[in-house]
C-alpha cells in the first residue's frame, strides 16, 4: 500500500488542517489527538511522509522516539501520571485508521482504563488548555 498526501495529518502537517500542538522540531510533531482516550493523550509524528512503520526510514524513526520520549515525559507529569503507554497501529488489521506513521502517547494512572479508540471528540477548549499543560512541562 503507498503513501496517501491527502490523509489527515500530511492536511496538519500543511496546516490545511488546525491542530492543538505540542512540541515541534524540524523532522517531527507532537499534537493532541482529537478524540483522547485518556486526557493528555498525544500523538508524535515524523514529517516525512511513510504509511506505517516499515516504510519509515531508520534515521527517521530514531528521531521521532526521542521526541516520543520527551513527551512522554512531558504528558507523564503535566497529568501526574503512574505510568504510560506507547500505542502505534499498522494497518486497517492492525487498527490503523490514519495512514500516516503516528505514535499514540497515553499517560495512564493506577487502574484506568482506556476510553474507545477514534471514540468521542473531545472539546477544544479542553484539548487547548492541555496541550499548554503538557508544552508547560517540556
Ligand atoms: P490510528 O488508529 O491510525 O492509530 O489512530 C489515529 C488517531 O488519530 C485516532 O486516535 C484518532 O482519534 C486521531 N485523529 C483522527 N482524526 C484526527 C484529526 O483530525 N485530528 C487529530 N488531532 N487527531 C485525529
Amino acid at each position: 500500500m503507498s503513501y496517501d498526501p491527502q490523509n489527515i495529518f500530511a492536511k496538519i502537517l500543511r496546516g490545511e488542517i488546525p491542530s492543538h500542538k505540542v512540541y515541534e522540531d524540524a523532522d517531527t510533531l507532537a499534537f493532541m489527538d482529537v478524540m483522547p482516550q485518556v486526557d493528555g493523550h498525544v500523538l508524535v509524528i515524523p514529517k516525512a511522509p511513510s504509511r506505517g512503520l516499515l516504510d519509515a526510514d531508520p534515521a527517521v524513526l530514531a528521531r521521532a522516539i526521542t521526541v516520543v520520549q520527551k513527551v512522554a515525559a512531558a504528558a507523564s507529569k503535566a497529568f501526574a501520571a503512574d505510568g504510560f503507554q506507547i500505542r502505534q497501529y499498522n494497518e486497517p488489521a492492525g487498527g490503523q485508521t490514519v495512514f500516516h506513521l503516528h505514535f499514540h502517547v497515553l499517560p495512564m494512572h493506577a487502574g484506568q482504563g482506556l476510553r474507545p479508540h477514534s471514540g468521542k471528540m473531545a472539546d477544544h477548549a479542553v484539548l487547548a488548555r492541555h496541550a499548554e499543560m503538557i508544552r508547560q512541562a517540556l
